[in-house]
């Protein structure tokens, strides 16, 4: 392994450890770890700071700011009386396909189409496919923004105009800024743990394999990601994946909450599934891809979940990214390793 250039690339030549070549490309320097909000003894004053600067900043505060915006100026009035209109629904789906074509059709154009920073901070060296026959019309990036739109962003808008609607009736408990403040703001940083906590008990069941070869496959056909993958999914994925909503049904919330669901769910995988680690803009490292779901990717049976949750560290399906962690998988992965006591041979 050598260390390639100041931007910490390292590009690996340790070869094949598990029957498949570790491509060269970007890769972190550090292992993923846990973040701070679960060492012990307690590390408030580092927790706080990691949530703050780390894992909502910049992208969390960007979906809570249009989440704000939109609630007040983007989403239609609801009516005190009938049910969920058409109306309602169209303008909220026009709302979010346009949020969804800004942020990963943006993403796309200046990493990929404008290649504005080469291949500086790719996970992979290889870029979208335009021959392969596994994706509508032969091109990945117009079969995943073919999902993406035509499945992602109507089930998505379906969800949230009737849970809105639900809101405004008075069918599902609400909450005011004005006199639960500190509830809601407690809600929101609970809800981006609960989000991702969900996103890996569905996951997870995506991975089993009947379900696996009928519904999850279509978002792994994606070995090499683009914003266009984040939400390029089979429609029952998409059903699973957005029925967070579900919990505002149960707990208390604010509208503009239930709208960040959706713009967390909706538009976070474009920026995390953009196959750049950072984005360099104007000298600035905005940080962007997920390394940790890279991983899932690439490896299929690591990752599962996201890195601000514990899950795949307690199931021990956790790729840190490491050799280490590489050479441990592919263990795994060897038949009657467990019978051989684990250990290469
Ligand atoms: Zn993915
Ligand atoms: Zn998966």
């Amino acid at each position: 392994m050598s260390q390639r250039n100041s931007h910490e690339t390292w590009e690996i030549v340790l070869g094949d450890l598990n029957g498949t070549n570790r491509s060269a490309g970007y890769r972190p320097a550090d292992p993923i770890g846990l973040p701070p909000i679960f060492a012990w003894p307690m590390k408030p004053i580092r927790s706080v700071k990691w949530l703050l600067s780390e894992f909502l900043f910049p992208w969390g505060f960007i979906f809570v700011g249009l989440a704000v915006v939109s609630w007040n100026w983007l989403t239609p009035e609801i009516g005190e009386s009938g049910g969920p209109a058409l109306s309602l629904f169209v303008i909220i789906w026009l709302r979010n396909c346009a949020l969804l074509s800004l942020v990963a059709g943006l993403l796309h154009w200046y990493l990929y189409s404008k290649s504005s920073q080469g291949a500086e901070f790719k996970f992979s060296p290889r870029w979208p496919s335009k021959t392969s026959s596994r994706f509508l019309w032969r091109n990945q990036v117009y079969d995943n923004a073919f999902w993406s739109i035509a499945s992602g962003v109507t089930v998505w808008s379906t969800f949230e105009a009737i849970t809105l609607w639900a809101w405004t009736r008075g069918i599902i408990p609400g909450a005011s800024w004005s006199t639960n403040t500190g509830y809601l703001i407690a809600a929101t940083v609970i809800f981006f743990f609960a989000s991702s906590s969900h996103f890996y008990l569905t996951h997870r069941l995506l991975h089993w394999k009947p379900l696996y070869r009928s519904v999850h496959e279509l978002h792994h056909r994606n070995v090499n990601t683009g914003p266009w993958t984040g939400i390029s999914m089979h429609p029952v994925e998409h059903i699973l994946f957005f029925s967070m909503f579900f919990v505002w049904w149960i707990v208390p919330m604010h509208p503009s909450v239930i709208i960040l669901t959706g713009f967390f769910k909706g538009l976070g995988p474009a920026v995390s599934h953009s196959g750049f680690d950072r984005l360099l803009v104007s000298r600035r490292r905005i940080p962007a891809g997920d390394w940790f779901h890279d991983l899932h990717h690439r490896h299929f049976e690591v990752n599962y979940g996201n890195p601000e949750v514990p899950f795949d560290w307690l199931m021990k399906t956790c790729h840190d990214g490491s050799d280490e962690a590489q050479r441990s998988m592919a263990v795994r992965r060897r038949p009657h390793s467990s019978a051989s006591g684990g250990a290469a041979s």
